[in-house]
């Protein structure tokens, strides 16, 4: 079955939404580069969209009634919002569940070394990455760094045209004659993967005379040690006490002549992180209650407190429930179970240049709209959460109704490869969910590309989905 391009279903006006709603997605990605980042503009904006606090509709004792909005964040890392439907929340919410970390190099706790007089940043890479992807291209710092008083000191360095980029080197290619007979996966090790931050002692002037940096051991280290602690207050032990993200330096941009796609850090899965928050925010007057989920360490395996493994969304619909003067430990149980899910996560785009690691019947093309996955998983499908076909066959009117551009895929051939999203760990609750997300091109890159068309048509199918689902298993 042929899919047609979104891009010939659209008048004028479908153009022109298409074409703003990718802006402001690529304002939300250069702002959004680590998880801390996305909750802070997510915040932000759920507020002037009138969603409050649940923790402080708790503490007023707050009775919660159809309409209103609430949003609870944990660690600053990840999100849940919820806005209140006619319909007792027993029979079944509509979720959308995305995820706002990505693949990057993380600093480890005791990282800074000179070597040679060239001081660095030890990394300790974060989810799944072409390790030699991340050498000789500029990277920015994004982070925080708690010190022992309890201050927080934010950390963005190489945004700003004006900022100082960091780099990774590599051995340049008249020496690489050994280097380039390894496979790809050890090309460049994981433990090479160390930040350059500086290279000048203290020498000369003023500075010489502050502490004589200039002479002796780690001449150089100490130097980008004076800077932090001039700059920002920081001494070495403060890294042992922070989480500092090394990702592409630089902003997300238009490609091709005809600015059909979008070339950024991070897209995976902010393409669907971002569709979800929209379609949260401007969904009103509901049957059902709908939610929106944006979860920290997907990347990793969904674990820590963080993470969608943790039971931070239940504990918070728990407390939704009972503001609305419904929770009982069954009423809980029949909600979750009778809830519906879109496990909103990127598909693998076709690449027409590695055509060979794809079953083009069963791929995702770049232009063709909102990819439905009903499994994923590797090996025999091992690890999926493989939908139900009658929840798929309920999705399928909502979206037919909408003129949603959708299409089916998998990730690549049988026995290629594979990958995991969120959907299996809602479904324990019974639950029905599906993957349902943006295609990627060179996905976990450092610059992932997507179409416009299939972030806008994203978009569109959200929004049905939490008005419309309605599908339950009693
Ligand atoms: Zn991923």
């Amino acid at each position: 079955m042929e899919r047609v391009n979104a891009w010939n279903t659209y008048d004028p006006g479908m153009l022109k939404s298409c074409m703003d709603l990718a802006d402001d997605y690529k304002s939300f990605l250069d702002q959004g580069k680590t998880e801390r980042e996305c909750v802070d503009r997510f915040v932000n904006e759920a507020e002037e969209n009138g969603y409050i606090e649940l923790s402080e509709a708790i503490r007023k004792g707050r009775k919660l009634s159809a309409g209103d909005r609430v949003y609870s964040v944990c660690m600053n890392k990840s999100m849940v919002m919820f806005e209140i439907g006619t319909e007792p929340i027993e029979n079944g919410i509509n979720i959308l569940g995305a995820h706002i970390d990505s693949p990057r190099l993380d600093v480890k706790q005791n990282p800074m070394y000179e070597d040679n007089e060239i001081a660095f940043l030890d990394t300790h890479y974060y989810g799944g990455i072409k390790k030699y992807q991340y050498v000789t291209i500029p990277l920015a710092i994004h982070g925080v760094i708690v010190k022992k008083s309890g201050e927080t000191v934010i950390l963005r360095v190489g945004e700003d045209e004006d900022d100082p980029v960091f780099f990774i080197s590599d051995l340049l290619i008249h020496l690489s004659q050994e280097q380039l007979k390894k496979p790809g996966s050890t090309v460049v090790d994981g433990e090479a993967l160390d930040l350059i931050i500086g290279s000048r002692p203290f020498t000369f002037g003023a500075e010489e005379e502050k502490g004589n940096e200039g002479s002796g051991k780690d001449a150089v280290k100490k130097a980008v040690l004076r800077i932090l602690s001039e700059n920002y207050g920081i001494s070495e032990g403060d890294f042992e006490s922070a989480e500092l993200e090394i990702v592409p330096a630089g902003r997300s941009r238009d490609a091709g002549f005809d600015r059909s796609m979008v070339l950024g850090y991070g897209q995976d899965d902010r393409a669907c992180a971002y569709p979800s928050f929209r379609a949260q925010v401007e969904t009103h007057d509901l049957k059902r209650t709908s939610c929106t989920l944006l979860v920290d360490k997907e990347e990793i395996g969904s674990m820590g407190a963080t993470g969608m493994k943790s039971r931070f969304f239940e504990n918070a619909l728990a407390e939704v429930m009972n503001l609305c003067g419904e929770y009982s430990e069954l009423s809980m149980r029949r909600a979750l179970a009778n809830s519906c899910m879109l496990s909103s996560d990127v598909g693998a785009a076709y690449d027409p240049s590695y055509g060979g690691a794809f079953e083009k019947k069963n791929t995702s093309f770049l232009g063709r709209g909102m990819t439905i996955s009903k499994y994923t998983g590797s090996r025999g499908k091992a690890g999926s959460n493989d939908a139900n076909a009658e929840y798929i066959a309920h999705l399928r009117g909502i979206f037919e109704k909408e003129s949603v551009c959708t299409q089916t895929a998998e990730v690549g051939k049988v026995d290629q490869g594979g990958g995991g999203t969120i959907a299996f760990i809602m479904a324990l609750y019974g639950m029905n969910v599906i993957d349902c997300g943006v295609p990627v091109l060179s996905m976990h890159s450092p610059w992932e590309a997507i179409s416009k068309a299939d972030l806008y048509e994203t978009y569109r199918g959200y929004k049905a989905f939490l008005r419309d689902a309605s599908f339950t298993n009693y």
